[in-house]
């Protein structure tokens, strides 16, 4: 007889280039427990409703949420975990017999490859480039393992970014000083430089800069980490630099996997089998980069 096989999925838009099924089927199959984890493109925020009670209805057992609907879903989950409840995004939603519970494990995920670092960072200033989703995740996790003295927000646009802490009515914002992204110098003075924007991710070159920081400026140093979120190529320009320098570097293939290995465990219960699925997902990454 067959097996009734569990569907897991990911909501977003335009991600069939997700490496999210490769990394838990792969995890699924070593394991041999019943799941399947495919894509869902919903086209449109208004569809969200109508999303979530389908899945109710059709027993689906949960999803992660990527861009942009991490904060759509919230107002449509019957529970939210205290991680999810503070930065208002969601990037997990786990079904309880028809109850939809909303978690986010880019927080733990994004802390997970700096744990060993810890005493460098507590009472340090830091600094993120980018104000969406994934800083907010970086921040928090920042302010729940790290506690540094302050985080440098390098945006853009700072009003922008203002109003999104007043929208979200975010409470770690005290901690944060939002900084131009052309007042370079400061991240001389901090002990970490995250880049949470999507600079340096191949193929998204066109405005010509491939890095958060010019290349040839020397602003970085063997005393600093250097932590992109972008995992495809696995180095990226900013990561070569910070290498050149002497610096620690840290890829978003390890937020990746450290989101989704909490991800899983939600779902399914089981640990996932990191070892093997981080090889499974770096030889995919590396032909892809190659083509
Ligand atoms: P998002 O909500 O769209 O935010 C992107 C941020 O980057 C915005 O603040 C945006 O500024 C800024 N930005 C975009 N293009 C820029 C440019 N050319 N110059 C300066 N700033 C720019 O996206 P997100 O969810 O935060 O994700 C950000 C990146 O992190 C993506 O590449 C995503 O793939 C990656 N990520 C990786 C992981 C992982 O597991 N490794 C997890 C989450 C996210 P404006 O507001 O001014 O447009």
């Amino acid at each position: 007889m067959t097996k009734t096989i569990k569907i897991l999925g990911l909501i977003g838009r335009a991600v069939d280039y997700s490496y999210s099924p490769l990394i838990h089927n792969t995890a699924c199959e070593i394991l041999g427990i019943p799941y399947y984890y495919t894509v869902f493109n919903i086209a449109d925020p208004d569809m969200i409703p109508d999303a979530l009670r389908g899945a109710k209805a059709l027993g689906i057992a949960g999803f992660n949420v990527t861009i942009p609907y991490k904060k759509n879903v919230v107002p449509f989950l019957d529970e939210l975990s205290e991680e999810a409840s503070s930065i208002k995004a969601v990037n997990t939603i786990v079904n309880h017999n028809g109850k939809l519970s909303g978690h986010n494990t880019d927080i733990a995920g994004f802390a997970s490859p700096l744990l060993g670092y810890k005493e460098r960072i507590t009472g340090t200033t830091v600094c993120i480039f980018g104000a969406g989703g994934a800083a907010l995740a970086a921040i928090e996790a920042f302010k729940r393992f790290f506690s540094p003295k302050e985080i440098l927000l390098f945006v853009r646009d700072p009003k922008k970014a203002r109003d999104l802490f007043n929208e979200t009515g975010y409470e770690a914002a005290s901690l944060v000083t939002i900084v131009r992204s052309d007042e370079l110098e400061k991240i001389r003075e901090c002990s970490v430089i995250v880049n949470a924007t999507p600079i340096g991710t191949k193929g998204r070159d066109k405005e010509g800069i491939t890095s958060i920081i010019p290349l040839d400026r020397e602003l970085i140093s063997e005393t600093q980490i250097v932590y992109d979120m972008v995992y495809n190529p696995l180095v990226t320009p900013l990561l070569q630099t910070a290498q050149q320098a002497g610096a620690k570097t840290i890829s978003g293939i390890e937020m990746l996997i450290g989101q989704a290995e909490r991800s899983f465990t939600l779902w399914t219960g089981k640990q996932m089998p990191v070892s093997a699925v981080r090889k499974a997902l770096l030889h995919e990454i590396q032909q892809n980069t190659a083509e």
